[in-house]
């Protein structure tokens, strides 16, 4: 097997098939860092790697670490689930663990300067058919938190925020969660920032397409072969690949005859669409401080929760639908999982017309005839990795040493960006709270999903059928 090779950060993208950020020299030295003096290869730049990159820069400021991903962080166009106008930051979780996580990051969205300017504190607006609400205020109450949070009646939360929900479907509601504390962040503007700032405290970034991890004589995970042939190694080895994490675990295993690698019922790629509607002028007034909106649904009506997020500054107001589809495809010669589609762009902007009209639907869940002229102009299907109770998978990978998984935000992901890495690092150290450990491991009892509202409920190819009903 070749080892390394040594690289200059300042040769061409033909050279390597690959372009590096950083004008630095490095030999191959730097990467094969001896197993005494650790060394880490995240593969993936989204909110789990980068992330992670940056608390263990900060912890280890000599460290070596490097970021691959498939693209430049600061492209035009990324896959990244992570990489996107807008995401909502809200702690209004009814799980304990996650609400606590959510107020910690929340905490610093609102304090760090790093994060504070892409943080806009809007506000919640939540549409309850079950208990949420109040199993939410619950949660605050008992972790001492005094946010601006209550439940209101359908008929006085209307009234609110100049009466803009009034047209909204409020069928089932039971009540409405209003958090002034939550919000919204700017996502691929945070996304970049924190990653610039990573290279400029010394993380490494590649950007090339990572096709198989490479192992030593016993198993042990020793770094990865880029598509191009390029060899990058390290004593750890984290993915932080999202939606592309079961593929690359496929090829892997497959490479390396260790069947053990396999994602298996573990992890299941999905995607989602979103929409964009431009506002004129006049209606980014009216809309430009409103709260986040959530439809809330119960397992009963098969729906996941739906939102509606407040315009950006260039006056589009966003939607997700209510398919998250799986992509069930061969990966390999009679190996079929579900990935996302095997282009570079994941076919992220092609989003074929009944998708379309999945956004159509959720818009008109919030603002009734008004929005029919609404002009619709941007649709992308959004990758994601799920679990079956979208729990995140921050853990060793038991079948290779020197092998971690951090990543199946589960739709979810985004808003815990500044504090993910603090929990992968205390991952990699064996100081992870035992709760944790068990919550978040590789190998744990898994619950099927059907009281999961958020897991996959659709396959792609089935929803673009022309008889399919949306
Ligand atoms: C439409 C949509 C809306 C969402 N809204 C919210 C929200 O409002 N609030 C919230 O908290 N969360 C939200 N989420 C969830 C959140 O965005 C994700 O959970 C989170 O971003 C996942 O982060 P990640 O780092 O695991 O994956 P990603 O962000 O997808 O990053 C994975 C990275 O790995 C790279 N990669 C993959 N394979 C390879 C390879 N072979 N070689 C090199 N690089 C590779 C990719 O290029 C990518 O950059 C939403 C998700 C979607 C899809």
């Amino acid at each position: 097997m070749p080892g390394p090779i040594p690289f200059t950060y300042n040769r061409t993208e033909l050279e390597y098939g690959c372009a590096v950020t950083n004008t630095k020299e490095i030999s191959s030295g730097d990467i094969m860092a001896p197993a005494s003096n650790p060394s880490y290869l995240i593969i993936g730049a989204g909110v789990f790697g980068v992330s992670t990159a940056y608390h263990l820069i900060r912890k280890y400021p000599n460290a070596s670490i490097t970021l691959i991903d498939r693209d430049a962080y600061d492209a035009e166009s990324r896959v990244a689930a992570s990489w996107d106008w807008n995401k909502v930051v809200r702690a209004d979780y009814d799980d304990k663990v996650y609400c606590k996580l959510a107020l910690e990051a929340q905490d610093t969205f609102k304090s760090d300067p790093l994060w504070q300017p892409h943080f806009h504190q809007t506000g919640v607006y939540w549409t309850c058919r079950s208990d949420y609400a109040q199993n939410v205020i619950n949660n605050h109450k008992e972790l001492g938190r005094n946010d601006d949070i209550i439940a209101l009646p359908v008929a006085e939360a209307r009234k609110l925020y100049g009466g803009i929900f009034d047209n909204a479907d409020y069928t089932g509601v039971k009540e409405v969660l209003i958090n002034r504390a939550s919000g919204w962040a700017a996502a691929g503007d945070s996304l970049r920032a924190v990653t610039k700032r990573c290279i400029e405290l010394g993380v490494k970034y590649v950007t090339a397409e990572v096709a198989s991890l490479e192992f030593d004589g016993r198993g042990s995970c020793t770094g990865v072969k880029t598509k191009s042939g390029q060899a990058l190694s390290a004593t750890h080895t984290i993915i932080a690949a999202g939606a592309f994490t079961p593929t690359l675990l496929e090829w892997s295993a497959a490479k390396s005859r260790n069947p053990g690698l396999r994602a298996g019922e573990r992890i299941l790629a999905a995607g989602i669409t979103t929409g964009m509607a431009q506002l004129r002028k006049e209606q980014y007034e009216k809309y430009k401080d409103m709260p986040v909106g959530f439809q809330g649904y119960t397992p009963d009506e098969g729906k996941p929760f739906i939102g509606s997020l407040p315009p950006t500054k260039d006056g589009e107001m966003k939607w997700w639908g209510s398919k998250i589809f799986t992509n069930t495809r061969e990966v390999l010669p009679g190996q079929f999982i579900s990935s996302p589609p095997p282009t570079h762009d994941y076919n992220q902007w092609k989003v074929p017309g009944p998708l379309k009209q999945d956004i159509v639907e959720a818009r008109n869940l919030w603002y009734g005839p008004e929005s029919a002229t609404w002009e619709m102009t941007k649709h992308r299907i959004c990758w994601d990795a799920f679990t079956t109770t979208s729990d995140f998978i921050i853990s060793p990978h038991s079948a290779s040493k020197g092998l971690f998984i951090a990543t199946c935000g589960s739709f979810h992901g985004y808003k815990f960006f500044p504090v993910l890495g603090k929990y992968v690092t205390q991952m990699l150290e064996g100081e992870l709270e035992p709760e944790l450990v068990e919550k978040w491991a590789w190998d744990r009892q898994r619950p099927d999903s059907s009281a999961n509202v958020e897991y996959p409920n659709s396959e792609m190819k089935h929803l673009l059928h022309p008889t399919a009903k949306l």
